[in-house]
């Protein structure tokens, strides 16, 4: 695959670089249970790559909820999205 700078053209879940979308790794709709304000989800500190079948399927899943469905896609995701705000890593469980 051809890579231009350090652009990631491949869902940051399962590697795909099949019709890739922007996700909200913790969905704007949760905002209020996580005790944060959408505005500190809805920017880029919060979005990542993700093919149109992860997101299809990810929906309005918590990062928590979402890894226990899929554990095999947690290393892949902590390996790329290292830009996450401290934010978005506290809800999502990352180191
Ligand atoms: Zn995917």
């Amino acid at each position: 695959m051809k890579r231009i700078g350090s652009h990631k053209r491949a869902c940051v879940y399962c590697g795909s670089d099949k019709q890739l979308t922007v996700d909200h790794v913790v969905p704007l709709s949760r905002a209020r249970e996580f005790g944060v304000k959408r505005s500190v989800l809805d920017n880029q500190s919060n979005r990542v790559a993700a093919c149109a079948a992860c997101n299809a399927e990810k929906g309005a899943l918590s990062p928590h909820e979402w890894f226990a469905l899929h554990p095999e896609y947690r290393e892949r995701f902590q390996r790329e999205a290292k830009y996450l705000s401290n934010a978005v890593r506290r809800i999502a469980g990352l180191k």
